[in-house]
Order: structure tokens, then C-alpha cells, then sequence
């Protein structure tokens, strides 16, 4: 006899459960009972404020039709546009590097030319520092001109509060203020009920682990613990807020100290600052003093807080899974964990979650589904670990990321290649990881771990090097004409209240005759 999955009880009142709440009820419209646990007296962790894309695919109704926009969001909220990333003191050359939330393929001329090789001639001709001017959101942030973006600063609090209210609009979302004390498992191992403070007890059919750190529902159902701490050097913050600054500067900047680096987050009305260190290396209060010197100024600390490196060996296990960092957290230098928990959530609510208990829970699903969140964790591994290596510092905690056994085996085989060519994005991975690619690849060249004679040798062996650098140059000649338009059209293309992004290209590319 089929049995209907009918209560979905989640665990944990963070983004990543209020989140998963929205996409239950909206993605499988009304079928389901949802009920978020959020006790008002554990916090959710509180940081996490840099997002990109998925955020705002969220937003826009991606997903499924919402009842919001990303104008909403940035209007009640605690936040302001982010344009990338830029990073300082990662290279031995101490140039700073920025990563644009963009890519130059959306307006460089359909051809032969590689997705990513307006990056290369960039860095080959003019170094790490000019990489972003290959793209229109780097030329944007070199003109001080306000453009749509993908990316957010936001207040951790208020992103996870924005989306409880909206989950919340749906009659068949409910929560209940209470801590979880015990799980009650069935003969078979499946999870049959949680008891509650204040003698509460709630039984369901899918249970979803959303408690952070704290991994509730994991531990008791064994879902294992797959470490990365050898290849990702840090496992601590000490978190601290500034003054906004008069014009902030929607990026977010991250620099590399002694024993890790800083991360600098402007959102609405102040900076959101964190050391993320290695505690074997540096005590909270080495940290305070370093960042003290640094900046000139002392500081006032908040939070301090560390963990483990690492994701889960099974995701999703009879009838618990876990979403963000709960099942997967690497050090946040590429503020991607929430990206990477929607995607999580995505899948599963759209791919693998049946009606029934025997379609929902099967071995062959928990297989396909582990195996996409064990890739995906892989990939973003790989990305931070390479952020770490190749710094020439005789501080020990880069000494240790110097080590040939800290680099992860595809890292080592990249770094190997690099010796000769850029290898394409194809032998990176699949085309759903294009923008991670285009991560790894600016990454590769910001830190110079890929000499000139290189890049420029590889530009050449596919034959495109000329047309590469005619397109690099007419768009850093004619940003400027391109986007100072008259005041008519001013009018038209709403440039004072910041541009339709499309609408900013077609006219750029119109005015480029010769690429249309
Ligand atoms: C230093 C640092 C920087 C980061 N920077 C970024 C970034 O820039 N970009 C990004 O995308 N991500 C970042 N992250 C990750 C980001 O913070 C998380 O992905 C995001 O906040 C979602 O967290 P969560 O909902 O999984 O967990 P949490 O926010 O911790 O929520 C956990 C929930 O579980 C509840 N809970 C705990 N125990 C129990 C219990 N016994 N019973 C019932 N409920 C319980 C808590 O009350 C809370 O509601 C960062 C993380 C760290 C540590």
C-alpha cells in the first residue's frame, strides 16, 4: 500500500529553512503541510551577507512565480548592490584583483573566441589588475556608473526575516517557536517524530535538517562527515562592524592577512568586517590586534565563532535531508553558501520529491541526488582551495597552504597544466558550472598562478588572439562613449535610477556597428 507524503517538518528558522519552506509550498503548490521549528532562543548564525545570482533568480520568479521582485527586497532590507569581488594582497606582486559578477560573453561578437579568453588578453597585455575592464560590469565599476548586477550585500537577519514573511503568506506554512530535544526513529531508521521543549511532539513524513552548525537531525541519522580542513587552511571568525562610508563601495573586498584574511561587506547603513583565521595560528585576540594596526583604529568585537571544513557523505538519508550549512560549509571566501544551499533545495524539491513514500524514498534517489550535492561541494572546494595557494609569505599558516598534500587533486592537475596552457572550460566541468569556471579561471590569473607567455600562448594556439584584443580595446575605448548617451536618452534608458542591464548592451552594441 502507498503511503502520501503529506507533513514536511524543517528543522531551523535561517535563510536555508525559510527558503526551503518557500519552495515547498510554492514549487509543489498546496500538497504539503509545512512546519519551520525557529526557537526564539537559539540565534541563527548572522553572517553570510554577500550574495550573487541565485538570490536574485529567487527574486525574479526563476523558480516559480513569487510574490516579490529584487526591487522589493533591496527597498525592505538592509542592502545594496554588489558588483564582485575585489581582492588585495593575494598575489606576489601585490597587485589587487577584481572578479565583475558578469562575463564577457554577453557582448563580445559571437565567434571562435573562447567564453573566457577576453580575461586572458587582459591579464597578458595589462596585468592582474585590469582583468574586470573585460567586461561591462568592470568598466561600469571603473566609471562609477550605477548598473543592474546579480550580486547583494545584505543583513543577514533581515534576508532570513524578508523570506519568512513571504513563506508565511501561504496557509499551508505554519512555524512553531521550540527547540528540538529528541528524534524519535521508526524500526526502519526513518525519522518519525521530534519531541519539542514544553512537551511538544510533532510527527511528519520529511524531515529537513536547516540547523546550522548545530546538524540536529544529522547526528542522529549518521549521515557521516567527509572533512576538507586539509585543504582549506582556516576554521575561525571574529566578526566586527564600521561606520557605512560616505559612498560605499558595492564590493565586497577581501584581503589576506597573517593567518587568513578580511572580509568587508558594505550594506545600507553600516560594514559588515570578519578575520576568518586558522586558530591554530592566531587567538581571537592576535586578531583583534592585527586588524587594530591594519586599520589604523581600534575595533569592537562581535561574534566570534569556528567549525569544520567539510560536507556531509550522505545529503539525504531515508526520510531527513539537510540544506545549507548544515550539510556543507567551506571557509566563505567565495560567499557562495547560499547559492549553493538554493541550489541544493532546487534540485531536490524538483527533481527527486514524488507524492508518494515510495517514489520520494528509494536508494536510487538518495544515490543521484548525493552524488549532484557531493559534486557540487567538490567544485566550490576546489575554487577556495585554489584561492590559498601559491602565495610566497613566511607566515606559517600560508607556509602550510604552500604544501603540495594541501592542494585538492584537481587543483594540483590545473596547476600542472598551467605550466603550458589554460585548459578550457570543458575539462573543468559540466556547462552548468560555466560562471564557477570563469571563478576558477580570473582566480587563476588574479594570483598570477599562470605566467604572461602563457596566457598569451594560449590565445594564439587556438588563433584568436587579434580578435580577442581588438574587442578587449574598443570596449575599454568606448565604454565611455557608449554609456554617456545624450540626455534624452538619459530619459529613455532610466540611466539616473541605474540602467536595464539589457538595455545598457543593445545600445552599446548598436553604437558598435561593426559587431552587430
Ligand atoms: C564567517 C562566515 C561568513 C559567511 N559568509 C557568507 C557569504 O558571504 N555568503 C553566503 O552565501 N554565505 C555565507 N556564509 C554562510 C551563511 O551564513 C549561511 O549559508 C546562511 O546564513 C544560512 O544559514 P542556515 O540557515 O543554514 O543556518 P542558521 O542561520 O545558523 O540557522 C539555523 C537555525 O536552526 C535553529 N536551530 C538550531 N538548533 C536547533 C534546535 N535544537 N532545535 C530547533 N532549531 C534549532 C536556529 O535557531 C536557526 O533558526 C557565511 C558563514 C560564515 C560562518
Amino acid at each position: 500500500m502507498t503511503k502520501d507524503i503529506k507533513e514536511i517538518v524543517i528543522v531551523g528558522g535561517g535563510t536555508a529553512g525559510w527558503i526551503s519552506a518557500l519552495f515547498f509550498s510554492r514549487v509543489q503548490k498546496e500538497q504539503y503541510n509545512i512546519t519551520v521549528i525557529e526557537p526564539s532562543t537559539i540565534p541563527i548564525i548572522g553572517v553570510g551577507e554577500s550574495t550573487s545570482g541565485r538570490i536574485q533568480d529567487l527574486l525574479k520568479g526563476k523558480y516559480f512565480p513569487i510574490e516579490t521582485s529584487p526591487e522589493d527586497f533591496l527597498d525592505k532590507t538592509d542592502t545594496l548592490k554588489r558588483y564582485g569581488i575585489r581582492y588585495k594582497n593575494w598575489n606576489n606582486s601585490n597587485a589587487d584583483f577584481i572578479i565583475p559578477f558578469d562575463n564577457p560573453t554577453k557582448y563580445y561578437p559571437k565567434s571562435n573566441v573562447g567564453k573566457f579568453d577576453h580575461f586572458i588578453y587582459a591579464y597578458e597585455k595589462y596585468g592582474a589588475s585590469n582583468i574586470h575592464k573585460a567586461t561591462f560590469m568592470g568598466q561600469a565599476f571603473e566609471h562609477n556608473v550605477d548598473l543592474n548586477t546579480s550580486g547583494f550585500h545584505s543583513d543577514a537577519h533581515d534576508m532570513a526575516m524578508f523570506f519568512k514573511k513571504i513563506a508565511l503568506n501561504k496557509k499551508n506554512v505554519k512555524y512553531i517557536d521550540a527547540v528540538v530535544k529528541e528524534i524519535n526513529l521508526n524500526q526502519n531508521g526513518f525519522i518519525e517524530s521530534l519531541n519539542l521543549n514544553d512537551d511538544l511532539k510533532i510527527g511528519g513524513d520529511l524531515f529537513v535538517d536547516c540547523s546550522g552548525f548545530k546538524r540536529v537531525l544529522i547526528n542522529k541519522m549518521e549521515m557521516g562527515w567527509e572533512s576538507y580542513d586539509k585543504h582549506i587552511p582556516t576554521n575561525s571568525v571574529l566578526t566586527f562592524r564600521t561606520p557605512s562610508e560616505s559612498s560605499p563601495k558595492t564590493l565586497t573586498t577581501s584581503t589576506a592577512l597573517s593567518a587568513g584574511w578580511m572580509f568587508n561587506i558594505p550594506v545600507k547603513n553600516r560594514i559588515g568586517n570578519g578575520y576568518v583565521y586558522d586558530n591554530n595560528f592566531i587567538s581571537a585576540d592576535e586578531a583583534k590586534l592585527e586588524i587594530e594596526n591594519l586599520l589604523k583604529t581600534e575595533i569592537n568585537p562581535g561574534k566570534t565563532m569556528s567549525w569544520s571544513n567539510g560536507r556531509l557523505k550522505k545529503f539525504w538519508n531515508k526520510n531527513c535531508i539537510a540544506f545549507g550549512i548544515s550539510s556543507f560549509f567551506v571557509d566563505p571566501l567565495t560567499g557562495s553558501s547560499i547559492t549553493t544551499t538554493i541550489n541544493q533545495i532546487d534540485t531536490f524539491t524538483k527533481q527527486f520529491l514524488q507524492n508518494s513514500f515510495e517514489k520520494t524514498f528509494n536508494e536510487l534517489n538518495e544515490k543521484m541526488y548525493n552524488n549532484i550535492c557531493i559534486k557540487q561541494s567538490e567544485m566550490y572546494l576546489d575554487v577556495s582551495n585554489l584561492m590559498f595557494i601559491g602565495k610566497n609569505d613566511t607566515a606559517l599558516f600560508w607556509q602550510k597552504c604552500s604544501k603540495k598534500e594541501f592542494m585538492t587533486d584537481r587543483v594540483s592537475d590545473f596547476i600542472e597544466m598551467f605550466k603550458h596552457t589554460i585548459p578550457l572550460n570543458e575539462a573543468y566541468g559540466l556547462d552548468y558550472y560555466d560562471n564557477l569556471y570563469s571563478f576558477f579561471l580570473q582566480i587563476s590569473l588574479g594570483k598570477e598562478l599562470i605566467s604572461k607567455e602563457v596566457a598569451k600562448k594560449s590565445l594564439e594556439n587556438k588563433g584568436t588572439y587579434n580578435q580577442v584584443r581588438d574587442a578587449y580595446e574598443a570596449l575599454n575605448k568606448e565604454f565611455y562613449k557608449a554609456y554617456y548617451v545624450s540626455p534624452e536618452d538619459c530619459e529613455k534608458y532610466e540611466l539616473q535610477k541605474g540602467v536595464p542591464y539589457g538595455t545598457l548592451i543593445s545600445n552599446y552594441k548598436q553604437r558598435r556597428k561593426i559587431w552587430a
